[in-house]
């Protein structure tokens, strides 16, 4: 035992000696484009908080009335008796929001992934991910036991070459903005290609739900996809919608099949009721306050505009995630560290979760973000040495 722990230490400091150590900062305000963490006030730019839901007075009125009717905890898994009404209701919902038959809330995204792809896949069958996707599809990928094929990030070439082998059932499976590229999917090639080998095609859309189409409805809503073009559909609540938890969206079908199968559904706590009840309004200012959306694309716009006068090389996207390549780890985390000392939340991003050689500031706005917090930003990463 003891020397398994010393076997333990040795890795941690590898993992120090490759800048790659990791370690939380406390926060002691509400999540918000304006934060203290670790007794500093800073102008936060890595929040997923797109559209400023996480602390609105309504979102957390809706919380604390529910809180009143059902108390805190949801006392069992959906199939026992967690399953409540304001469960029931924000389904419906979202079925209705994402134009699709069913929709099925999972305690968070990362379950939803688990548990849809095990679900759907067995040993004999096939899997295709995007090399870029996040790390619990490809984990769900591994945990289902079926043939696991990872393409080249968004190339439709690489994926039909890895296609040729037609056994068992098929699920092309991507992340629809990339967490940590910001980039979309291409889902109308993916589409045509997903219909021509008779395979599912699965979007993980965390980062698009909310902030992208008309109605943020997500990258679907974007590209005018239906459940037909896209029969599996996920999305979480933690980000754009400011609450917690997931959904996975679409025919009567996939979602009675999840219920009778997805171990992540099936043997977990249901998310408390007040979660979902704060999620009901979150959703209705989601649909109804458009000029979050309109706000966001505008903050987005000038800080693409004044990045580029300064030289900067940012990816092309209209998402809003825009992140600044570094590199080199140690590099990434002193120019974290440098812009911290002045006052800006930016989150370095180092491998695993991007590859090596990548290291980059992963920079994301928020429809609360002022021009002016903007402008300042642009100031700082002037300063620093990009
Ligand atoms: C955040 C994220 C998840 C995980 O969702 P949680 O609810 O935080 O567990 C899944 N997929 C993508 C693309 C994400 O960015």
């Amino acid at each position: 035992m003891s020397s398994s722990f010393s076997n333990l230490a040795h890795e941690l400091e590898q993992i120090k000696l490759q800048s790659l150590y990791r370690s939380r900062r406390l926060i002691s305000s509400p999540q918000g484009v304006e934060i203290e963490i670790d007794d500093q006030q800073v102008i936060n730019f890595s929040s997923n908080d797109y559209l400023g839901l996480a602390n609105h007075p309504e979102v957390i009125n809706a919380f604390k009335k529910a809180t009143d009717e059902y108390g805190v905890g949801s006392g069992s898994a959906h199939l026992i008796c967690g399953h409540s009404r304001s469960h029931q209701a924000l389904e419906e919902e979202l079925a209705d929001f994402t134009g699709r038959d069913r929709a099925l809330l999972f305690s968070t995204g990362y379950m939803a992934n688990i548990g849809v792809i095990s679900a759907l896949l067995n040993r004999g069958d096939q899997v295709f991910e995007d090399r870029l996707n996040h790390a619990s599809l490809l984990d769900g990928g591994l945990l289902s036991g079926a043939k696991f094929k990872r393409y080249r990030h968004s190339d439709i070439n690489d994926l039909q070459r890895k296609m040729l082998h037609t056994e068992g059932r098929k699920l092309i499976v991507t992340d629809g903005v990339f967490s940590m590229d910001g980039d979309l999917a291409v889902l109308p090639e993916l589409t045509r290609l997903a219909k021509d080998k008779n395979a599912w095609l699965m979007i993980d859309d965390a980062h698009g739900i909310s902030v992208l189409g008309a109605t943020g409805g997500g990258i679907l809503q974007h590209y005018g996809l239906t459940q037909q073009d896209v029969p599996v559909l996920m999305a979480t609540l933690g980000k754009g919608f400011g609450t917690f938890g997931a959904f996975v969206a679409g025919s009567e079908v996939l979602v009675e099949t999840l219920i009778q199968k997805a171990r992540t559904y099936v043997f977990t706590t249901a998310m408390p009721a007040a979660v979902a009840e704060a999620t009901r309004t979150s959703l209705k200012l989601v649909i109804t306050d458009g000029w979050r959306r309109e706000v966001l694309r505008l903050r987005l716009e000038r800080f693409r505009s004044g990045a580029e006068q300064l030289g900067l090389k940012l990816m092309q996207t209209d998402s809003a995630i825009q992140p600044l390549l570094i590199g080199d780890s140690q590099r990434a985390v002193d120019i974290s560290n440098d812009l911290l000392k002045q006052g800006f939340l930016v989150s370095a991003i180092r491998p695993p979760t991007v590859p090596k050689g990548e290291a980059r500031l992963r920079i994301t706005f928020s429809a609360n973000h002022r021009e002016q917090h903007v402008d300042q930003l642009l100031d700082a990463l002037d300063t620093v040495a990009l």
